[in-house]
């Protein structure tokens, strides 16, 4: 999947639940594309002191425009209500007809994170019941065996793109320059080198995830 620069300028949203989380399982899709208006959202640590203005940092380099939530994020994962989750995106997304948008699986991308889950679940809810508006939209396809390896592409994703290598050491820059991650932390070995995703179109909603 690489969508050249000379189509017309496509409105494009990310939803994701930390600031991190766009660069880790999206970047490269972000940086491919710079003609697109990307919009990125993450629904937790608006008020982190470290992390928020990471996430700014991360904007310009990925040419986005973003605003953070500050959901709960504690330790314990409390479950948090679907009617929380929605306000908070509606209060942090422009109200746009989008051409695309890209958001957590509910099965999450590794095990296990339960704020990836949710916003995946509930931004799904969203779109098939035409409360957010965008002709495609994408849901990170990885998996990491249970925890028994790093996480990587679905083999049944149904788009996958190889970054360029200049794309994926940007993207890694971002992980590790800019975020601050260690080299040999979980996020820097992580960085996914192919990005994978299911794509759902004209809400004609196949349940590929469940
Ligand atoms: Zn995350």
């Amino acid at each position: 999947m690489y969508i050249r620069k000379q189509q017309i300028i496509n409105n494009a949203a990310v939803i994701v639940a930390h600031p991190d989380d766009e660069t880790l399982w999206t970047g490269g899709t972000i940086l491919m594309n710079p003609a697109f208006k990307w919009q990125i959202i993450t629904l937790c640590r608006g008020n982190d002191p470290d992390r928020a203005p990471k996430f700014n940092a991360a904007l310009k380099v990925l040419h986005a425009e973003g605003e953070m939530g500050d959901l709960d994020d504690g330790p314990e994962q409390k479950p948090l209500k679907p009617q929380v989750i929605k306000k908070t995106i509606f209060s942090l997304l422009p109200p746009l007809e989008y051409d695309i948008i890209i958001t957590h699986n509910p099965e999450g991308e590794y095990t296990r994170h339960r704020r990836h889950e949710e916003i995946g679940r509930e931004v799904l809810s969203l779109w098939k019941k035409r409360k957010l508006f965008a002709r495609e939209l994408w849901l990170f396809a990885y998996e990491d065996g249970g925890g028994e390896y790093l996480p990587r592409p679905r083999p049944d994703a149904d788009l996958e793109t190889k970054l360029p290598k200049n794309i994926w050491q940007e993207k890694l820059r971002i992980i590790t320059g800019i975020y601050d991650f260690h080299s040999q932390s979980f996020e820097a070995r992580t960085t996914p080198a192919t990005e994978a995703f299911y794509r759902f179109t004209d809400h004609e909603i196949i349940e590929k995830t469940n």
